[in-house]
């Protein structure tokens, strides 16, 4: 009897603690929740800690801060939807390249740490480099990141959320600015868009170009080799003298998008390197996708002429993309000719090509430049050259939808584009959103070995 009475005395006391231990961290939560909600962080919702320096915090697009600040730091290149942010600046971090970075991060004022490792999706010597990796405790978080002295690039991908960082000064401007600023804003802090823009058209028809005579269709286009292992398809990236201008860097702003693609294409069911051989800023390249008011109605076209197939073969570059500075007259965002193409070796070399527009679409608004429509527009038009197609368009290469926590998402091959969070980075796939009909991952891997081959 005693022992049953001071059992039942210990375990009053287990769950007196119990209890004390589950109240406690609810309690803290809400304290946490609290200083999110808070309108005035102490500082930026993100830093590097010991690099970042707090330049103006909480600042709403509705006031006139960007404007004051233009005279002596040059027009600030933040997307219209944006509608906070915090400006901040950077010292150079020390990156190692060759291990692993543990980086002491704030975010909303609670202290972390990321760990971030280099990216092999180029090699270029340039300084230029770019990490990937998570913050520690946070589940499912992704972090991918590019450093170019004091310029830094990076997203962090939360259960719900994406935090952005990106210079805003243009080119001439954050030459002449010791530290270049930049903004640092949530996806939470963007205004939804009320309709969405187009992407591009479900088939770009090809220039005029004499097709008649030899072509006998290819019997099997069907990649021969082993859709197993992996294929490294060379990239070249160029752009015009406007988005060379409007960045504080092109080259590395470039490469953060390419970043990003990248990270798709390393998805373990698509299995592919996509490896940059070049970010071409040859002037007189620049000088003529500028020079030619085909800028404003085929891109496409015009980075075709400039930039020939054999061009392209001369850098040994499979594919390349076109980052347009220019808004393309007709509501469209970017353009392929598609992987449709291959199969005729008189039209092989027009899947080679795609275009992007960096800029925000005028007619809409939707479409407004930001980071995640520059990326969301490049992996789209990626995704065509490598046989991945929009919703709708029969198959089993089609963008997927689903539901999560109540907000219908689309895979990255949606032809209409609206914004984070209905608009993801990642191509369906059966692995993680898709089904049969929804397998654009399969469809990149069943390609692959033919791209890894055009150059
Ligand atoms: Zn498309």
């Amino acid at each position: 009897m005693k022992a049953k009475k001071g059992m039942r005395a210990l375990s009053l006391l287990i769950v007196l603690a119990l209890v004390g231990a589950m109240i406690v961290p609810v309690v803290s939560a809400e304290e946490q929740n609290e200083s999110i909600e808070e309108p005035t962080n102490s500082q930026a919702i993100f830093e590097i800690v010991g690099y970042t320096n707090d330049f103006q915090n909480n600042v709403l697009s509705s006031s006139k801060t960007a404007d004051s600040l233009a005279k002596e730091y040059g027009k600030l290149n933040i997307p219209s939807r944006i509608e906070r942010y915090d400006i901040v600046q950077f010292d150079q971090v020390a990156m190692k390249t060759d291990q692993k970075n543990s980086l002491k991060v704030t975010i909303y004022d609670k202290e972390y740490t990321m760990t971030l490792g280099r990216m092999n999706f180029e090699n270029i010597d340039d300084g230029i480099d770019s990490y990937s990796g998570s913050i520690e405790g946070l589940d499912d978080s992704v972090a991918i990141f590019t450093f170019d002295k004091n310029l830094v690039y990076g997203t962090i991908q939360l259960q719900d959320e994406i935090i952005y960082i990106k210079p805003v000064q243009n080119k001439e401007y954050a030459m002449k600015t010791a530290m270049p600023l930049h903004i640092v804003y949530s996806s939470k802090d963007v205004k939804q868009a009320e309709k969405p823009s187009r992407i591009d058209l479900d088939v770009t028809p090809l220039p005029n170009i004499n097709l008649s005579g030899t072509y006998q269709p290819v019997e099997n286009t069907e990649s021969t080799s082993s859709a197993k292992s992996w294929a490294y398809v060379y990239v070249l990236v160029a752009t015009d003298e406007e988005f060379d201008e409007l960045e504080s860097n092109w080259v590395s702003a470039a490469q953060s998008y390419m970043a990003q693609a990248a990270y798709q294409y390393e998805r373990p069911d698509i299995g592919v390197y996509l490896n940059v051989v070049k970010y071409d800023s040859d002037s007189v390249k620049m000088a003529s996708l500028s020079g030619d008011n085909r800028k404003y109605s085929d891109p496409l076209g015009l980075f075709f002429e400039t930039f020939t197939p054999s061009y392209l073969d001369s850098e040994n570059a499979d594919i390349a993309i076109y980052l347009g500075g220019n808004d393309r007259s007709g509501g469209v965002q970017g353009a392929a000719w598609g992987y449709d193409n291959y199969a005729n070796p008189n039209t092989r070399n027009y899947c080679r090509y795609a275009w992007s527009q960096m800029v925000g679409d005028s007619s809409d608004f939707t479409y407004d430049g930001s980071y995640h429509a520059r990326v969301y527009c490049m992996i789209h038009e990626f995704g065509h050259i490598f046989n991945a197609n929009h919703e709708n368009s029969g198959g089993t290469n089609q963008a997927y939808f689903w539901y999560e926590n109540h907000i219908g998402k689309w895979t990255v091959m949606r032809s209409l584009y609206i914004g984070n969070p209905q608009n993801t980075w990642e191509y369906s796939s059966p692995s993680y959103h898709g089904d049969t009909d929804c397998n654009n991952a399969g469809a990149i891997n069943e390609v692959k070995g033919n791209i890894a081959g055009l150059a």
